[in-house]
């Protein structure tokens, strides 16, 4: 990995970095997004637009529409505060707003807890091996599918 200030955040200095992240973009942090983001990062696994829509929903006592909920989250995935889960077509909160890193995620068959990690070894040679194929701006999508830790020993 690239020699930099790695930090993964959680909680409330996720939030905060999240938010900084945003407005550093010349985006709004506005109470809507700000409940999306809380939302997402509290979901514990990837979470869809209409999951967080649901969610958002009940906190606050009124209908939001997920497709509100959509574009927050395109946002989102284009300011680096959020991945897509492809496997699992849904979202999870970026914990490393700062730095852009092509995230590895292990998605539990099971329960659908996600781990991340950043391998930037690994995935450089993932690029290497797209450019050599012909592919420019490659952008590595790399999940691995199985049985987390928590569910393999039940
Ligand atoms: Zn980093
Ligand atoms: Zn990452
Ligand atoms: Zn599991």
């Amino acid at each position: 990995m690239a020699r930099h200030d790695h930090q993964l955040h959680e909680g409330e200095a996720l939030k905060t970095a999240a938010r900084e992240r945003l407005t550093r973009e010349g985006e709004q942090w506005t109470d809507m997004r700000a409940a999306v983001f809380d939302s997402l990062a509290g979901f514990g696994k990837p979470a869809s637009a209409y999951d967080i829509a649901e969610a958002v929903s009940k906190a606050q006592g009124r209908r939001v529409a997920a497709n509100s909920v959509y574009r927050i989250l395109d946002l989102f995935v284009n300011a680096n505060l959020a991945r897509r889960v492809e496997s699992a077509n849904a979202y999870v909160a970026n914990a490393h707003p700062e730095c852009l890193h092509d995230c590895i995620f292990l998605i539990c068959d099971q329960c659908g807890q996600t781990v991340h990690i950043d391998d930037d070894t690994l995935t450089s040679g993932v690029r290497e091996a797209a450019k050599s194929a012909g592919f420019t701006a490659p952008r590595p999508v790399i999940e691995v599918r199985g049985t987390c830790g928590d569910c393999e020993d039940r």
